[in-house]
């Protein structure tokens, strides 16, 4: 099985906390880029167009902001060239304001059954100081129109931890978000990114981040609405009520293959046709666009990065992203990944980390490695011993 990932770097201006690469683009040139994207399906659909395809993912950048002809077009591309297996998750990200009718029509005529949608915070001053484009009701105006079409599975993004906000605001954007229908919630804290108008502010000190300890209430009282909701916390950041954990974003977590398409994308592919999951390649495509649309004016695929991955680094990569999870690593996938256990590739970490509270191994049913709520809320060092014993 294959994961696709098309990615639409465009949105109508910049968000002031974003570092992603996005441009605003006019009708032609969106256009180009998106014949650019449908010869890169037909390139790569030579080398993996065997493997079923059981997630789509449209991501960007605003893919709503594409115009619907055009999206047609490059939807079509992947139908025609890659198979997409029966009863598969098919997620578009979408941005309040900019979604429309005609988009929704085309969207889901190609197969889309779940939508993500940018809401970020339900309070005006706070989506004001993010520099987005929409308030509220138009957030709410979003979700009407998404059922109104017939898609019941709603993501919503919602932002923790940025300036002038309080726990109760944030609390209120999950209720908000609920009422709304979200049936999946994806809950970040801000990152204040380098070379972004809100890095600027706050190195100037003209907005103050909440420091660890206000992020820290934030994330708990987060965790204790949503669960109070009936969402069930599902990885770091993800929340889901039950049947709608995001089955793209799991296939990440768990190191399934993934096609990424586009200017920036990347790719998780097997190393050869025959190569077991544990042995495979990524792949980045250039950043830059033109670039990209230069080499597939020409019929070549656009330059990328290609690289194997080493048995170890593999290894690494399983338990990071696995203990992401509010599941954790399940023992037996590691070794049948891997061909070795746990306890023998990593046995001192998992001892370091269970004696100091942030690792736990239950063994009902299925052994597995958990981290504690602590654990989770420090992941980043709890990473680290798995490094250490490299
Ligand atoms: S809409 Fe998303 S990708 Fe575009 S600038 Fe804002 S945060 Fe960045």
């Amino acid at each position: 099985m294959l994961s696709l990932y098309l990615h639409f770097p465009f949105c109508k201006r910049k968000c002031f906390y974003c570092d992603f690469f996005s441009m605003a683009a006019e009708r032609a040139e969106i256009a180009a880029y998106c014949a650019a994207l449908e010869k890169e399906i037909s390139l790569m659909a030579g080398k993996y167009a065997h493997m079923p395809v059981d997630t789509v993912f449209i991501g960007g950048g605003t893919p709503s902001i594409v115009p619907e002809s055009l999206m047609d077009g490059v939807l079509a591309a992947v139908r025609n060239h890659f198979t997409i297996a029966e009863g598969a998750e098919f997620t578009s990200e979408a941005n309040p304001g900019t979604l429309r009718d005609g988009w929704l029509n085309t969207m889901v005529a190609n197969g889309m059954n779940r939508l993500s949608i940018g809401v970020q915070a339900q309070q005006e001053h706070l989506l004001k100081l993010l520099g987005r484009m929409h308030d509220f009701p138009m957030a709410l105006a979003a979700f009407a129109m998404a059922k109104k079409h017939g898609i019941t599975n709603i993501n919503a993004d919602a932002m923790f931890g940025l300036p002038k906000q309080g726990v109760s605001d944030y609390v209120e954007t999950l209720r908000a978000l609920a009422d709304a229908g979200a049936t999946h919630l994806s809950a970040y804290a801000l990152q204040v990114e380098e070379g972004t108008l809100l890095a600027a502010q706050v190195a100037e000190g003209t907005l103050r981040v909440p420091n660890q300890d206000e992020t820290a209430d934030m994330l708990e009282a987060g965790i204790s609405s949503l669960s109070n909701l009936g969402f069930e916390r599902y990885e770091i950041s993800n929340y889901a009520r039950p049947g709608f954990a995001c089955r793209h974003n799991i296939g990440y977590w768990t190191q399934k293959h993934y096609l990424g398409l586009g200017v920036s994308a990347a790719s998780h592919l097997p190393a050869s046709p025959d190569a077991t999951p544990a042995v495979y390649t990524r792949r980045q495509n250039t950043h830059d666009i033109k670039q990209y649309m230069a080499a597939l004016a020409e019929g070549v695929l656009p330059p990328a990065s290609v690289t194997g991955v080493a048995a170890k680094e593999a290894m690494f990569e399983t338990v990071m992203l696995g203990l992401r999870m509010v599941q954790g690593l399940r023992y037996a996938d590691f070794a049948a990944l891997h061909g070795q256990t746990l306890q023998a590739v990593y046995g001192e970490a998992i001892r370091k980390l269970t004696n100091e509270g942030l690792l736990e191994t239950p063994c009902v049913n299925e052994p597995r490695l958990m981290l504690t709520a602590r654990g989770l809320a420090v992941q980043n060092t709890a990473l680290m011993a798995f490094l250490q014993e490299d």
